[in-house]
């Protein structure tokens, strides 16, 4: 006989009670359920071609058992979203596979406000007639950096493109050959610069380049001096950079514009927290560079976007080109900066902005949330061991590589279940939870993790251990 009979019609799981209890307590429409009963019906036929099911499966009544178990564990699984909120405990706080920037409350509450409501994106008020997107953030923008003008585009390597497309196609480019850096995620310069058509001429070496380099290389055909941060590396030994000042005394000269790819770019003086020794945005507009790019989601702690302030003639010269409409933002990203952005006119950035708050939050703040957790878990009574011990922390998304933010965290040893198991069940968990494994120890690092947090991180702990037993 064949076992594929076995399987009962579509329309007759659909009398089962099974299915009429499902519809009942499921958010979904009955055509959606049968969608996914048939694609479950599908796969289990296949499965059975291929003869990978146990033969004592293969009865009417446990294959119906079976199809509904199926169902069941699809629905679970779809009500949690793949892109969902996690418990970063890793203490990297520009994580960028964990989203990079948390923004503000102001910021999630305005973006809120206007994902729900209709908005004044491309409306003014006064006049009642059409504005321009663009206009939204450009004076806060202004005022912060002391920028002539400003225009926010999708991400920084959308920036970086739009830059060398919109003044430098055909033409030449001079960057030294120390800056033609790859960040991570594919963004190479010599990428970017051949996708814009824009000719490279890198000049200087690997570890050495002078003033001389890139005035000997000038031509008629350059339309560009490019200077690019390099984020995530530190060149150490025998060095020589050129300060953009004094390529700006040089491009004043030859009447050759410049422009930085400041990576990170913070308003933030990080300098004052002895934090690294990151310039700010206000000080490379002061030196007279002309065009200078950052990205939204790292130091500004704002969502992804990349900014580009400038001189007014360039900015006006990107405005109008054909690629704003397509680098063009959302009114997501555009409340969520205006939020971001305004938090540092008043003042209150270390306070209010997530990414400054915890980059500048001292070890000795943090070794209570640590001492506190410590003591919840005691409280918990798992046989789970916890030491507090001091440590350091990374600012993460390619930025202040260097950089070593003294922090402290708790280390957990579990006398039955390895660490590896233990950081894999904290990832399953409701909330996921994601860890640092260190020799052979599941480490948590407070500088990341919210007070709130703190319980639900001892409840995981408790359910895996009891889970195991
Ligand atoms: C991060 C970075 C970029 C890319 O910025 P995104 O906002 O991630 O697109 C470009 N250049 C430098 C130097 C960077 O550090």
């Amino acid at each position: 006989m064949n076992p594929l009979r076995q399987i009962p019609s579509i329309h007759e799981l659909k009398t089962h009670p099974y299915f009429e209890q499902l519809k009942n307590t499921e958010q979904l429409s009955e055509e959606s359920l049968t969608d996914l009963l048939q694609i479950v019906v599908k796969d289990l036929r296949e499965q059975m071609l291929q003869g990978s099911l146990a033969h004592q499966e293969i009865d009417r009544k446990r294959l119906i058992e079976l199809i509904f178990a199926r169902l069941r564990k699809d629905l679970l699984a779809f009500e949690q979203n793949f892109l969902r909120r996690v418990i970063n405990a890793t203490g990297i706080v520009l994580h960028t596979n964990l989203g990079r920037a948390r923004l503000s409350n102001e910021a999630t509450a305005q973006l809120t406000d206007v994902a729900k409501h209709y908005s004044t994106l491309e409306y003014q008020l006064t006049t009642g007639e059409r504005g321009s997107r663009h206009d939204l953030v450009e004076h806060y923008i202004k005022q912060l950096t002391g920028a002539e003008g400003a225009i926010v585009v999708n991400n920084n390597a959308a920036a970086v493109f739009f830059v060398l497309k919109a003044l430098a196609s055909h033409k030449e480019v001079i960057v030294s050959q120390g800056e033609l850096v790859e960040i991570g995620g594919a963004f190479r310069i010599p990428d970017m610069m051949a996708l814009s058509e824009a000719e490279l001429i890198s000049v200087g070496t690997s570890n050495k380049t002078y003033l001389t380099d890139y005035e000997r290389a000038i031509t008629n055909e350059t339309a560009l001096f490019l200077k690019v941060h390099k984020s995530n590396f530190k060149l150490l030994g025998f060095t020589n950079e050129v300060d953009t000042s004094e390529l700006v005394k040089m491009s004043k000269q030859y009447q050759i514009p410049i422009y930085e790819d400041l990576g990170s770019g913070t308003l933030f003086d990080f300098k004052t927290y002895e934090i690294g020794d990151e310039p700010t945005i206000q000080e490379k507009v002061q030196a007279g560079i002309d065009l200078i790019s950052f990205s939204g989601d790292k130091l500004l702690g704002g969502p992804q976007a990349g900014v580009i302030v400038g001189k007014t003639d360039y900015i006006e010269v990107l405005k109008r080109h054909p690629l704003a409409r397509i680098l063009r933002v959302d009114k997501f990203t555009l409340a969520g900066l205006e939020a971001t952005l305004k938090a540092y006119i008043r003042g209150k950035e270390a306070q209010e902005i997530p990414t400054i708050r915890d980059i500048t939050t001292s070890d000795k703040e943090i070794k209570k949330i640590a001492n506190c957790f410590k003591q919840k878990l005691q409280t918990a009574n798992t046989s789970f061991m916890c030491m507090v011990e001091q440590d350091y922390s990374e600012v993460g998304g390619g930025t202040m590589p260097e950089v070593k933010l003294n922090t402290y965290v708790a280390k957990l040893k579990h006398p039955v279940l390895s660490s590896e198991t233990i950081a894999k069940q904290l990832r399953f968990f409701e909330i996921p939870i994601i860890v640092r494994i260190q020799q052979e120890m599941v480490v948590l690092d407070f500088r990341t993790i919210k007070t709130e947090e703190l319980s639900f991180i001892v409840e995981a702990l408790q359910s895996i251990e009891e889970e195991y037993q």
